[in-house]
């Protein structure tokens, strides 16, 4: 009974963990620049969540964006 009740929280512990790790692994990737294959730099625009490559990006306070218009919106906020 109190082994059953142990093996039990180890599952409960397991599951809690791995969906943290899922988490943490998701919002890293969201955050971190990738590169191309070609090894074109990527940025992340914050306003609409959209990766574009550095050259075509408009950097506004030091935040990078697909167009004005995510840069207008962001800086309003
Ligand atoms: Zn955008």
């Amino acid at each position: 009974m109190l082994l059953r009740l142990l093996f039990i929280v180890l599952i409960v512990y397991i599951v809690i963990f791995a969906i943290k790790a899922y988490l943490a692994g998701a919002r890293s990737a969201k955050r971190t620049r990738s590169a191309t294959p070609e090894g074109e730099e990527m940025v992340l625009d914050p306003q609409c969540q959209t990766y574009v490559p550095k050259r075509e990006a408009i950097m506004q306070a030091g935040n990078y964006f697909c167009s004005q218009e995510c840069a207008k919106l962001f800086l309003s906020r």
